[in-house]
């Protein structure tokens, strides 16, 4: 992942563990993929394009919903992080500024801080 929105320069590293909380995230998503395929596979069943019934081919469900998941791995897991961080991270139209303009304020106290403690040492 990268460590700021190539875009707006949004930091995307914001604390330690801060992307534990996304975990709960991807288990909602791999539990409606879940779903999804059971619900695909009892409509394909009712079309009459397979037959299908949980009880009598599980294994038919387990590999394509195990299969699934491992193909869309990737997927969930930036998704999870990118829906995570979109609950403490309101749009801002003015992101590009914002950004650069708080960057600017935190150089400006570092250099401050190290002007500081440069005077504490003469
Ligand atoms: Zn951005």
């Amino acid at each position: 992942m990268y460590k700021r929105c190539p875009n707006c320069g949004e930091p995307f590293e914001r604390e330690p563990g801060f992307y534990y909380g996304a975990a709960y995230v991807s288990y909602g998503l791999t539990i409606a993929l879940w779903v999804a395929v059971l619900v695909a596979l009892i409509v394909f069943d009712a079309v009459g394009l397979i037959d299908f019934s949980i009880m009598e081919n599980p294994v038919l469900f387990l590999s394509i919903g195990i299969g699934l998941l491992l193909v869309l791995l990737p997927l969930l897991y930036r998704l999870s992080r990118a829906i995570w961080i979109n609950f403490f991270v309101k749009y801002r139209e003015d992101a590009i500024a914002f950004n650069k303009a708080r960057e600017t304020e935190k150089e400006e106290k570092r250099k401050d801080r190290r002007a500081e403690s440069n005077q504490a040492k003469d």
